[in-house]
């Protein structure tokens, strides 16, 4: 991983009109990314976790200028994209690239695998002359380990595992920087999702490819992240390296969703905690922490108050009162330089 950020997210907000009542008059906005900001370093895997309808697949969608920003800004390789027309943003396309999480919606069912991976390469022009592209095509095909009699077939022919290896081959096969997979392996058995994940992490290494990871699946995220940003309405309430935030999350909400996921660890099981409830509407947040709803150490400061993304030190970062003292111990001692220093770049909520 390098310590150059590939890509920057300062204070990014995606507001809807939020629609309610019979006559479905606008009535607010939705929240749906509401302050968000870190950086991803090249080469890393920044994986993006939290519950449906907390925002993380617009935000995906949102850093690579799919669905605009309300406000805040994203900058590309040093370069800011927040308001690049569509046209100055096209050169810009084939380094960022989206993996979704229903393959067969993303491949257009009326054309073979030869034209839908061959595609890329024509709207870029990148292909000198069919020999090349038929060339760059059966490559991309080796990559995924599908059989070169793929190319003159079409996708309803393929199994929901080798569809989703054609949605990943079309991604990367551009040779992008960075690649957005938005729960690219939900809609698979389990028995062919850590197939997916082991090509994803084999192609990263092979490519250099910036992976920003989106799930629900907690133990997935923990074998491919560097660092894991936890959200919650809109928000980051926990963002830190992988191994620190499973070994010791601080935020009540990140210790919430680990002690769903089952694993045989008396550590992990001594933390157990159920949270009550469903996600408030992000519609209408509650105020103070949006969380106090839920929290079982909810305090009467937690109701008026929205805490800051803490420092802890390392690299860890924590929306949540309770981590204030931490803080302020952390703030205070000497900070390691390398990996350490990378890692400790102040990411901020809104
Ligand atoms: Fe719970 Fe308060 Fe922390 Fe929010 S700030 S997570 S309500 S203790």
């Amino acid at each position: 991983m390098s310590a150059e950020p590939l890509l920057q997210a300062k204070d990014v907000q995606v507001h809807f009109p939020g629609r309610g009542g019979w006559l479905g008059r606008v009535r607010g906005a939705v929240k749906a990314v509401d302050g968000v900001t870190f950086d991803v370093f090249r080469g890393e895997t920044l994986g993006v976790v939290g519950e449906s309808g907390c925002g993380k697949s617009t935000l995906g969608r949102a850093l690579l200028r799919l669905v605009p920003p309300t406000a805040g800004s994203i900058h590309f390789d040093g370069q800011d994209v927040t308001g690049l027309s569509q046209r100055r943003l096209r050169p810009l396309r084939r380094r960022m690239q989206l993996v979704f999480q229903d393959p067969y919606a993303s491949l257009n069912p009326r054309m073979t695998v030869r034209d839908i991976l061959g595609e890329p390469f024509d709207i870029h022009g990148l292909a000198r002359g069919p020999g090349e592209r038929e060339r760059e095509v059966a490559a991309l095909l080796d990559a995924m380990g599908l059989p070169r009699e793929a190319l003159g077939r079409y996708p309803h022919e393929f199994s929901g595992g080798q569809r989703q290896r054609l949605g990943i081959a079309r991604a990367i096969a551009l040779r992008p920087d960075l690649v957005v997979a938005d729960e690219p392996i939900s809609a698979l058995d389990v028995s062919i999702q850590a197939q997916i994940v082991n090509l994803l992490v084999d192609l990263q290494r092979e490519r250099g490819l910036t992976y920003v990871f989106i799930a629900h699946d907690l133990n997935i995220v923990e074998h491919v992240s560097t660092r894991v940003a936890v959200m919650y309405l809109g928000r980051i309430v926990e963002l830190a390296p992988s191994a620190p935030l499973y070994r010791r999350p601080r935020h009540p909400y990140t210790q919430a969703l680990l002690a769903s996921v089952p694993v045989p660890d008396p550590e992990r099981a001594r933390t157990r905690l159920l949270v009550p409830g469903e996600p408030p509407s992000p519609l209408a947040p509650p105020p103070g922490c949006t969380f106090h709803p839920r929290c079982p150490h909810a305090m009467e400061r937690c109701r008026r108050e929205s805490p800051p993304l803490y420092p802890l030190g390392s690299g860890h970062f924590a929306a949540c009162f309770l981590a204030e003292g931490e803080s302020q111990q952390s703030s205070t001692a000497p900070r390691s330089g390398g990996a350490d220093g990378v890692l400790a770049q102040s990411p901020s909520s809104g």
